[in-house]
């Protein structure tokens, strides 16, 4: 846990480009952005993979979601449209061990997903 970049941009030991926050859920702008709009909404308490989620733990992915639609309002595209992806564990790609959505919008997405 203590090597947790995320929790790190959390307790502001890291800076990040916030663009929401309530008493479960942070969201800020992704540092390499894959489209105009790239934010990741992560829950505020230290969870590694979607493999580690418990039963208690629903609730709070759902936060993640009425997040990332409250951002998507906010940000205006939600209208439009745009994808909301979770990475979980190495053949998906992810890097970083703490649970994130990517909200990604402002531009069209192809599927299949690469
Ligand atoms: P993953 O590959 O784990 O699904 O996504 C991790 C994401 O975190 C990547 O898109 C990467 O660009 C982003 N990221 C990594 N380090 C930082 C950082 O220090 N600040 C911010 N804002 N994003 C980061």
């Amino acid at each position: 846990m203590s090597d947790d970049l995320f929790l790190k941009i959390i307790a502001r030991e890291i800076p990040a480009d916030i663009v929401y926050e309530d008493d479960d859920v942070l969201a800020f702008r992704d540092v390499n952005p894959q489209a105009p709009l790239h934010v990741l909404v992560i829950p505020k308490t230290h969870i590694r993979t979607i493999n580690d989620m418990q039963e208690h733990d629903a609730e709070l992915f759902g936060k993640l979601f009425l997040a990332a639609k409250k951002i998507a309002e906010q940000q205006g595209v939600a209208e439009d449209g745009y994808r909301v992806v979770m990475n979980c564990n190495a053949a998906a790609g992810q890097t970083v061990f703490h649970v994130h959505l990517h909200l990604l919008g402002g531009r069209g997405f192809s599927w299949p997903p690469g």
